[in-house]
């Protein structure tokens, strides 16, 4: 489909980045000072500067034309993550010697907010992929690193996270998939629940019960598709995240090798927490990413639209919104770099940063792409409007990698405990 109307003014968005390092975008831009405030390279090195410049490069020129027509195709981009691949994002923090960038959580974050501007279902799958890259390069051995990291690093294979089941969201640790040892492979008994990327993905990073009741007896075991007894459910049809599939993954008496196990018997839920703490920044990066666009169009619309015979944007109520979603944004964006560094040197408070800027970055995001979409009026409840796309692709980010409520549980335990 070719870029048409709005849809095409996020392509500038991130040219224009590129161009000049910055969102300002134009002279009369940098006098009204509107865009300079929100910038996402403010406090960045050069080097980091760099690759953001990269990835919005990346965002505009791969991904902003095509994000409506994958939504509404409901294609995952393959291709174009193979692309995405090539400049080193399909592994942005696995380690160098296994085919990974090697960069930090916070150059992760300042990725996948440039990518998000771009299409998020599609960054978000793409930050998915990583999470798992992660794993089992953290937690695999040598064997399980070589053979898995350098073909998710170049996307030549995708990589699926699967912990949720139809009857365990929120109380992960009650899960029921069950793996039994019978000499050198377990066999595997249950089904996962809305799987990103479930059915067109190659390697599946599994929980699942090896022993007794509760976290304890959870192990982490990689499937491989084409594994005899794994089948996949039907699509899902979902609000947003079109341009990636949603679907449950089944196992039956799926025999899958002892070797495949990430870590010792009973580490899993660890392995899968300490997987998702990261995975919460990088989801909140993509709701900044999305906040971050959805405001520049928002502006742009009521400097254009008129309403009683004016602009809309000499109406101070909406002036006002302006500045409160410009002010929540960079809010937003220093929590989620606050929690990354803490992440990446392991504060002791790291899972309360991570949890923190998970619930308020992707609760505060969503309202500013609703409050952008209110300000297009009529216009932003169509299809050809870009910003309902930022909306119905970031409102599932306050349910899944942890709901909100979950994020809450977390930040109020870890506080409780400390007294
Ligand atoms: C599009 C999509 C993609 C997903 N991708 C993946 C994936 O790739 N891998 C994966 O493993 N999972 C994935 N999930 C699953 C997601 O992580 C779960 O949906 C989420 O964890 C919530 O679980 P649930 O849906 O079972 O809701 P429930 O746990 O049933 O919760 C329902 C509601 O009750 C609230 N609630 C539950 N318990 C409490 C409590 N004690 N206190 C207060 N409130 C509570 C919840 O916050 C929620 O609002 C995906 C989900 C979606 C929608």
């Amino acid at each position: 489909m070719a870029v048409v109307g709005p849809l095409s003014r996020i392509a500038r968005i991130g040219s224009t980045f590129c161009r000049n390092n910055s969102v300002v975008s134009s002279r009369s831009s940098q006098r009204r000072g509107i865009v300079s405030c929100i910038d996402p390279s403010h406090g960045l090195t050069d080097e980091q500067k760099e690759f953001q410049k990269v990835a919005f490069d990346f965002a505009a020129n791969e991904m902003a034309p095509h994000m409506a027509d994958w939504d509404q195709k409901e294609i995952f981009p393959v291709e174009t993550m193979r692309k995405a691949a090539q400049l080193g994002f399909g592994g942005i923090y696995v380690q160098p010697d296994v085919g990974g960038s090697g960069l930090s959580r916070l150059d992760t974050s300042i990725i996948f907010e440039a990518l998000s501007t771009g299409c998020v279902s599609t960054t978000a799958y793409i930050s998915i992929h990583n999470m798992c890259a992660w794993m089992i390069d953290t937690f695999g051995n040598n064997e399980q690193r070589e053979k898995f990291c350098p073909d998710l690093c170049s996307m030549e294979k995708f990589a699926s996270y699967c912990l949720t089941e139809p009857g365990s969201g929120s109380d992960a640790a009650s899960l029921l998939t069950s793996a039994q040892k019978k000499g050198d492979h377990y066999i595997l008994n249950g089904s996962k629940a809305f799987i990103s990327g479930g059915g067109d993905t190659d390697v599946y990073v599994v929980m699942c019960r090896t022993g007794v009741k509760g976290p304890k007896g959870i192990s982490c075991l990689v499937v491989e598709k084409g594994t005899p007894g794994l089948s996949f459910g039907k699509k899902e049809k979902k609000v947003g995240w079109n341009s990636q599939p949603t679907r449950a993954v089944i196992f039956e008496d799926c025999e899958v090798p002892v070797t495949n196990r990430l870590g010792e018997e009973g580490q899993g839920f660890n392995i899968a927490m300490k997987g998702l703490n990261g995975g919460r920044i990088n989801i909140a990066s993509c709701s900044l990413g999305a906040a971050h666009a959805s405001l520049l169009l928002a502006r742009d619309h009521l400097l254009v639209r008129k309403q009683f015979g004016e602009a809309l944007a000499n109406n101070q109520y909406l002036q006002f919104k302006l500045a409160e979603m410009a002010t929540k944004l960079v809010a937003s964006r220093l929590l989620v770099r606050e929690a990354a560094k803490a992440l990446q040197t392991n504060h002791p408070d790291a899972v309360s940063l991570c949890s923190m800027a998970k619930l308020f970055v992707t609760d505060e995001c969503f309202n500013i792409c609703n409050q952008a979409l209110q300000m297009h009026g009529g216009y932003g409840y169509l299809k050809d409007y870009a910003v309902q796309q930022f909306v119905r692709d970031i409102r599932v980010h306050q349910i899944l990698e942890g709901t909100n409520e979950v994020m809450r549980m977390i930040i109020s335990r870890n506080l409780l405990m400390e007294s």
